[in-house]
């Protein structure tokens, strides 16, 4: 309980997880704390005034985010006599360099910046106090991705998305109606989101097997508890339903949280996440707006799971030494996908060449084990059906993707990062293109 009234609780107590760690390694304790109820705008206003008094504090909105809870807050502060400064973004803003500049500019002498809304007015706030090492508090809008607590931001830098680290916020004041009547379509996304976790933690488990014995299982420990609160309840998340939505935009806070406890995003990004960010860095060549991040992830998740049936089903004596060739084979892939990116994309890809190489022998001699592995990843039609069952569509022309592009980045996904994934697994079984083909069934 907290003694002094401008402190809440943290988000996790570390404590309460410790048992499930297996690897030894000091796990930060996450700091962030979280105020939730009706009364989160007087209250974090109150909380501003007392903390930072007369100094001057930076609000972030777009139009959306203003109409829901941005006003209230404005309303609040200015009650409160804060020394406050509002930008508003256009509509529907994108995270860019461009944007990053504006926000520094309107910085002058704030010591924090409070964001109102969900993935992209969050990241540039967290991302402009990361660098101008000020205070950073979140009011967060939707359950529409882990990135609330999360220690990366999503930045286009000259056109290209690029992931970049950023200190997560120290407050978050969450709106309970605002989350719960957040759009189907956020809603939707941020369970896919959420659920990316099954399976990128068995990549990480693969990958661990594999090369770097990294795996801890304190993240997956942290996630078990409060799984079942939104994975059994898809149609009440898409009917709005309180305790579904607040058990998913909870599951979504953990996540972000495990993701920093880790040192890594491993444990929430795999192979599933690689092909959003392949169609994220492809508007740049291809001028297709990207879709909300969280239905990107969930059409890569419907291909992961695809590769996972197609590796259980694969008996090791057809395990064939092609690690070689399939590497030439996709890098020469790389000048066409990516024309005037191609140099930084090839570099990632090399990176991982002599980790790839070690695949001729060690999926043959570690096949049993993977197995194990793959045994515990539930199958795509699984998937589609649950994201389906939130009542929003779920396929690729709802994405706005063409088959073409869906199979570019399942054949291709792999090389943009040096992280090693189910993916990579796929390819060099020689499943990849199966799988694929699966997983475009299923998203048709
Ligand atoms: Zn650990
Ligand atoms: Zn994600």
């Amino acid at each position: 309980m907290c003694k002094d009234p401008h402190n809440h609780p943290r988000i996790v107590d570390l404590q309460d997880y410790l048992s499930g760690c297996t690897c030894e390694q000091e796990h930060p304790a996450p700091e962030v704390t979280l105020y939730r109820g009706a009364d989160a705008c007087q209250v974090l206003a109150r909380d501003c005034r007392a903390i930072y008094q007369d100094q001057p504090v930076l609000l972030l909105f777009d139009p959306d985010t203003y109409a829901v809870a941005g006003a209230e807050l404005q309303q609040c502060l200015i009650a409160e006599n804060v020394n406050l400064t509002t930008y508003q973004f256009d509509s529907h803003p994108v995270a860019t360099d461009t944007l990053i500049a504006t926000v520094s500019a309107l910085i002058h002498a704030s010591v924090l910046i409070i964001s109102v809304g969900s993935g992209t007015v969050n990241d540039l706030g967290k991302y402009s106090s990361s660098e101008a090492k000020i205070d950073f508090w979140s009011v967060p809008t939707a359950p529409s991705m882990n990135g609330y607590t999360s220690g990366i931001a999503a930045i286009k830098v000259k056109g290209v998305k690029r992931t970049l680290p950023a200190t997560p916020p120290q407050r978050l004041y969450v709106l309970p109606e605002v989350i719960q009547q957040a759009p189907l379509k956020l809603r939707q996304a941020g369970f896919c989101d959420v659920l990316a976790k099954v399976v990128s933690d068995i990549d990480w488990q693969c990958e661990s097997l594999l090369f770097s014995g990294g795996y801890c299982g304190l993240p997956a420990t942290m996630m078990a508890g409060v799984e079942k609160s939104y994975s059994e309840h898809p149609e009440e998340i898409g009917r709005g339903d309180e305790s579904a939505v607040m058990g998913l935009f909870n599951g979504l806070l953990l996540s972000g949280v495990a993701m920093s406890l880790a040192g890594s995003s491993a444990p929430a990004s795999g192979g599933e996440h690689l092909v959003s960010h392949f169609w994220d860095m492809r508007e740049a060549i291809t001028g297709r707006e990207p879709e909300l991040h969280g239905l990107q992830v969930g059409a890569g998740i419907i291909l992961s799971t695809a590769c996972y049936q197609r590796l259980r089903q694969l008996d090791s004596a057809a395990l064939q030494p092609q690690a070689d060739r399939i590497f030439a084979a996709t890098a020469a892939q790389i000048p066409v996908i990516w024309g005037p990116y191609a140099a930084e994309v090839d570099k990632q890809f090399q990176n991982k060449r002599e980790l790839l190489k070690q695949f001729d022998h060690l999926l043959p001699q570690k096949w049993e084990e993977l197995q194990s592995l793959f045994q515990q990843v539930p199958s795509p039609e699984y998937f589609a059906a649950l994201f389906a069952r939130t009542g929003a569509p779920f396929n690729l022309d709802a994405f706005r993707l063409t088959e073409e592009e869906f199979t570019l980045a399942a054949l291709n996904g792999r090389a943009i990062r040096e992280r090693i994934t189910v993916l990579d697994l796929a390819a060099n079984a020689g499943v990849l293109e199966a799988a694929t083909e699966d997983a475009l069934q299923l998203l048709r």
